[in-house]
């Protein structure tokens, strides 16, 4: 086989390689993405909302290859896993730190405590720089933002701040993170750091909070599980920029996949980079043996 040059896979986590969606994951989509991961010259970064802790508790439950490198907390967060061993990098810390005038969490939560809306997420949920906090699930949250807003305005603090409902625990949760804290921007410092140039990087999401990548002008692929909505919105805003052919959508029917999920992943993979076709071919063909039955 010709000597493969180094791949950057980035890929979102739930719902994409995680099937925990509607739809059917093919039986042997995990079991050769794993294999895939495991090649020295294919280099894994997981992008994920999920903090360390829960990232580690999906590769345990759905029996995740482990990353080279992690992306969680909303972006907030980038590290380098060596062995097992997870350190975080704190040049990117620096680097979204500078919105915030290196403000951490704790200090700039002291600017909110007069707003009655907003109660203080748990310590282990803040990260040095994403600030978090529980809302009541039925909120008027458009004004709450506006009221946080203009604080940090005051305060010369540059953020984002993200409004979310967890339906099981039926908590508001609102998220402030530095301006360029996002997928998008941690996924390119990564690549600059790391030299991993734009036609050997490829990003795979389902949904819309991935939309900024899926759209940014990277190889992306966005897996045949997701929502029509997200399909509609990144292929329109991809249109606009004469950029369509940088979204891969999978068909399915590849080797037996069905294109959800990782199988999506593995589809797009080998449309952007042809040279992994004949690793995936090898992989899949092991990976029969492996799971016995299909
Ligand atoms: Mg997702």
């Amino acid at each position: 086989m010709a000597r493969l040059q180094n791949i950057l896979i980035c890929s979102d986590l739930d719902r994409t390689i995680i099937p925990n969606g509607y739809q059917e994951e093919s039986a042997n989509a995990r079991p050769v993405f794993r294999q895939l991961a495991e090649h020295v010259n294919i280099h894994l970064a997981y992008v994920s909302g999920r903090n360390k802790k829960l990232i580690l508790d999906a590769i345990e439950e759905f029996d995740l290859p482990i990353p080279d490198y992690a992306i969680g907390d909303v972006g907030t967060t980038l590290y380098r896993v060596i062995n097992g061993n997870w350190q975080m990098e704190d040049d990117w810390s620096d680097e979204i730190g500078k919105d915030w005038k290196g403000v951490g969490w704790g200090k700039l939560s002291k600017f909110f405590e007069d707003i009655e809306e907003i109660r203080l997420q748990e310590p282990e949920k803040q990260t040095r720089y994403k600030l978090s906090f529980y809302t009541a699930q039925n909120v008027d949250h458009r004004p709450l933002i506006k009221k946080i807003r203009t604080v940090l305005a005051e305060k010369g603090v540059r953020a984002s701040i993200i409004w979310s409902v967890d339906e099981i625990s039926a908590n508001g949760l609102l998220d402030i993170i530095p301006t360029r804290a996002n997928k998008l921007h941690a996924i390119q410092y990564l690549m600059q750091q790391k030299r991993f140039s734009e036609d050997r990087t490829v990003f795979a999401g389902d949904s819309g909070n991935d939309l900024d990548v899926l759209t940014s002008g990277l190889q992306a692929i966005l897996v045949k599980n997701a929502m029509d909505e997200v399909r509609k919105t990144a292929l329109e805003t991809l249109s606009g920029k004469h950029m369509t052919t940088r979204l891969y959508l999978p068909k399915g029917n590849f080797y037996g996949m069905n294109g959800n999920y990782a199988a999506g992943l593995i589809e797009g993979l080998v449309h952007f980079v042809p040279e992994t076709g004949e690793l995936i071919a090898k992989a899949v063909e092991r990976s029969i043996y492996d799971i016995g039955d299909w």
